[in-house]
């Protein structure tokens, strides 16, 4: 996988920008690398500006800069292929996703950030050949799925191995290329998964990656850095769509892919470019301005989830609660290791989580309601404080029918195997009080507890028979 030879071109504008870094926010090496994680959020890849002193890097719309004579520039030529905004907020996911790349390595450490979370898979699905077979998580996201089955599979002529890679001899056979479709080019994670929660083992399954010879990929967007980093568990490529609790305030799409890989960057790099897809400067501001209270929220978010859970798992008219933090997740053990807020201490240089982080779960829970799509339409109309809106991460929680909105482009059959179910429901657990969620919560049990009989004393038929709505995503 070598850069071709523009890729070099793109490396000299990167040499260019170390220079301009210090007048833009940047800084001349990944300094703070040893800071822990609250600390990195916030200062990782940033300082002030050295030209007005200004401590919050500035939204530059420019979209060219001037050169002083054809060829000579500081370090910026044009805002598709440098901008100093979007270059703050890349340095700072850097930092957070502990890429260990210097501005010497990669002008900005290794991140590179998108217009959205799919259009930084796209990018990073091109860092393959036509042809290539990709072994992906068979419960995705449903845009990624639809990315890779809807599209590249017709002008990539990718091969699509889906598989559970978060049971273990499931992903050594998909990944040594004993299935169909043989030996994959990328593997393609999402831990925990979306929406049915499952976690996969990362290192584990970046072993086996190694080994065979294939990219592992991990879509983080549920964990976030702040509780899972996975290019310190072996992966070599982390995807998060920045929309969602990156950003954290429903207010911006982006996404961003991190490497620790020089190569890996340098070829990233000439993508980013070469397709186009970039984050705005003002998307990226509001990024970098989340980002900066990423472990505080995540903090909230998981705290709020982790007592709703426990309380939804005694309701009378819920059937299941899927949480990662609850003992009867099947992959509870796992979970309570690879999911960990950062302490206070000081971040582990050599991988893994401190003994002293807390194990942590994040926001999202999903539920099977008992009876199926008159509880669940019950349930969610009856929700007052959650939203009823797709998308997660955000302050403000949110709740969602998956089987009718964020995985509608997925067929019904697959849907069913997957145990996405008309009953199910996906919670996004905000940073709201948790007592006036669980009342909202409560209200709600109580509408498809009523709607249930209702279905009960019409017999059901009618309910039960009428047809999803087809891919709304
Ligand atoms: C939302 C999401 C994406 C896609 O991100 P966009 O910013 O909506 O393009 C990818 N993966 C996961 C897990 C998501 O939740």
């Amino acid at each position: 996988m070598e850069p071709p030879a523009a890729a070099a071109e793109n490396g000299a504008a990167a040499v260019a920008n170390g220079g301009a870094a210090d007048r833009h926010g940047g800084h001349g090496h990944s300094h703070g690398a040893g800071h822990a994680f609250a600390t990195q959020a916030i200062h990782g890849g940033q300082r002030p500006c050295p030209t007005t002193g200004a401590v919050f890097p500035a939204i530059y719309t420019s979209s060219t800069f001037a050169q002083t004579s054809p060829g000579v520039h500081q370090g910026f030529e044009y805002s598709r292929s440098h901008n100093p905004t979007r270059f703050a907020f890349e340095r700072c996911v850097a930092a957070l996703e502990g890429t260990g790349l210097s501005e010497a390595d990669d002008t900005t450490c290794g991140a590179f950030a998108f217009a959205s979370g799919l259009a930084a898979a796209a990018t990073c699905f091109d860092l393959l050949d036509a042809g290539a077979t990709v072994v992906c998580m068979d419960d995705v996201y449903g845009g990624t799925y639809r990315l890779l089955n809807g599209v590249r599979a017709r002008t990539s002529g990718f091969t699509v191995v889906r598989a559970d890679l978060s049971d273990p001899a499931a992903a050594a056979a998909a990944i040594t290329g004993a299935g169909a479709g043989g030996a994959p080019a990328m593997v393609w994670l999402e831990t925990p998964t979306n929406p049915t929660l499952k976690l996969c083992d990362v290192a584990a399954v970046a072993a086996l990656c190694k080994e065979a010879g294939a990219l592992c990929v991990v879509d983080n967007t549920f964990a976030t850095p702040a509780l899972t980093r996975p290019l310190e568990l072996g992966a070599d490529v982390v995807l998060s769509s920045t929309t969602k609790y990156i950003a954290g305030h429903s207010d911006t799409v982006g996404g961003v892919l991190a490497t620790r890989s020089a190569a890996l960057a340098a070829r990233l790099r000439y993508l980013q470019n070469a397709v186009g897809a970039v984050m705005s400067p003002w998307d990226a501001y509001l990024a970098l301005r989340g980002a900066k209270t990423l472990h505080v929220r995540m903090a909230r978010h998981c705290a709020n989830a982790a007592e709703l859970a426990r309380r939804l798992e005694a309701a009378g008219a819920v059937e299941r609660v899927v949480y990662p933090g609850l003992p009867s997740h099947p992959q509870h053990a796992l979970a309570a290791r690879q999911m960990r807020l950062p302490s206070a201490g000081p971040r582990p240089r050599a991988g893994g989580a401190a003994p002293e982080d807390e194990p942590a779960f994040g926001g999202m829970i999903s539920l099977h309601l008992k009876g199926g799509l008159a509880e669940g339409r019950a349930f969610l109309e009856a929700l007052r404080l959650f939203t009823l809106a797709e998308s997660l991460g955000g302050v403000e929680s949110l709740a969602e029918h998956p089987a009718i909105m964020t995985h509608g482009s997925v067929p019904a059959e697959e849907r069913a195997a997957l145990g996405i179910t008309d009953g199910f429901v996906r919670l996004s657990v905000g940073i709201e009080h948790v007592e006036d969620l669980w009342a909202d919560l409560e209200g709600a049990l109580q509408a498809a507890a009523a709607a249930s009989a209702k279905a009960k004393a019409a017999g059901r038929g009618r309910a039960a028979a009428a047809p999803l709505a087809t891919a709304v995503l």
